[in-house]
């Protein structure tokens, strides 16, 4: 029986709000989020001057109508959507679980060209990026020498100003692009952007893989920020990006700002800063337009991003690709028992348990994707 808890599935990276602030993101600003936060972001450079996306630059012209909705909705009804225990079913490949099967019958339908892709921390687990609570080996338990008052508080915006070693000597050693590779599951998702398929990756990891994979930045909101720019964390003046990650990564301290002093920092989202503006701009009109989601690696415990899968429109068939059902995908537990049950109603929903990039292998090999997809991941890959 598959349980919520899962050590081979690390959570997300910055999945720290849950347990240090309760239910709410530090970025999930809703009504409550006021002050400097939102002032913040405001004034952040790349608020400033947004890429260029908007419904007008995606490639469903004349796409997205009630009826293709519905029939995307039967074909992902006819073809069994849902599968706890997926029955195999013979093929060339084997035996391929029936809903892999099904996932590549719609993506083959012709149909899906506005996919929205929601991934996690399990996505990068095969790049080696370790993750941050494992005990013994959790990049938290690695800090302990620093003496953190809580390990989330190496990504307390508070603690920083006053003492940043901790995140410094962390960043040092996950800085993005130094010493980790994208996955087979980040070059899938670039692979969909090449195929003119995606409408938006939303990530809640911070490692920028999917970007390294070749994913257009302007088809990725990383929804807890990102290291490519950075910014001073007292006056909220722009850094330029490629000191501060000099100075982070070859000298292990914090650059200090030109303006006022303050401890510069990766626009990375910490407690007490809001979202990038552009998740809440383009949310709720990408989750309008999809007509497929397809979510991996994620133990959806981190709001507001976990409630993507219910923004979609009611008929817009859901993937899960994970090792275990998660969030909005699980039905309410019964009240005496911990078995997870599943909605068997959604016929819209498909889950397929396993490795991230051992299913979207065997997606690709039905696709007969597989060499692009290979390629593609070879020609990015560090070293
Ligand atoms: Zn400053």
């Amino acid at each position: 029986m598959q349980t919520i808890s899962n050590p081979t599935q690390p959570p997300e990276l910055m999945a720290k709000s849950t347990s240090l602030h309760g239910a709410q993101s530090p970025g999930d600003s809703g009504k409550r989020s006021v002050g400097c936060t939102e002032d913040k972001a405001e004034n952040n450079k790349e608020e400033k001057a947004p890429p260029p996306q908007s419904r007008e630059s995606t490639n469903n012209a004349g796409y997205g109508t009630e009826s293709d909705y519905d029939e995307i909705a039967s074909l992902a009804e006819g073809l069994g959507g849902v599968s706890i225990h997926p029955k195999p079913i013979r093929s060339i490949l084997g035996n391929v679980p029936q809903a892999i099967k099904s996932v590549a019958d719609l993506l083959s339908s012709n149909k899906c060209k506005n996919i929205v892709v929601l991934t996690g921390a399990g996505v990068s687990c095969n790049a080696r990026i370790p993750d941050f609570r494992t005990p013994g080996t959790g990049l938290y338990d690695n800090l302990q020498k620093y003496n953190l008052p809580f390990p989330e508080a190496v990504f307390d915006l508070g603690f920083y100003r006053n003492n940043p070693d901790p995140f410094v000597q962390l960043a040092s050693e996950l800085w993005p692009g130094l010493r980790h590779s994208p996955t087979i599951t980040h070059s899938f998702i670039a692979l969909l952007a090449k195929k003119g398929m995606l409408l938006r990756n939303y990530t809640q990891n911070i490692d920028m893989l999917d970007v390294l994979a070749g994913v257009p930045e302007d088809k990725v909101i990383e929804c807890h920020g990102h290291f490519r720019t950075s910014s001073c964390t007292n006056c909220s003046s722009a850094f330029d990006g490629e000191e501060c990650k000099r100075i982070i990564v070859e000298e292990k301290r914090a650059p200090a700002c030109k303006q006022c002093g303050g401890f510069v920092k990766p626009d990375i989202v910490f407690f007490g800063e809001s979202l990038p503006l552009k998740y809440h701009r383009l949310v709720k009109q990408d989750t309008k337009m999809a007509d497929l989601l397809l979510v991996m690696g994620t133990s959806l415990m981190v709001g507001p991003v976990n409630m993507i899968p219910e923004m979609v429109r009611s008929n817009c068939p859901r993937i899960l690709l994970n090792r275990e059902l998660v969030g909005t995908f699980l039905r309410r537990n019964g009240p005496r028992t911990r078995r997870k049950s599943y909605d068997t109603n959604a016929h819209r929903d498909i889950f397929h348990s396993g490795d991230c990039d051992d299913s979207i292998r065997t997606l690709c090999a039905l696709l007969g994707w597989e060499t692009e997809l290979d390629e593609l991941n070879a020609s990015t890959r560090l070293g």
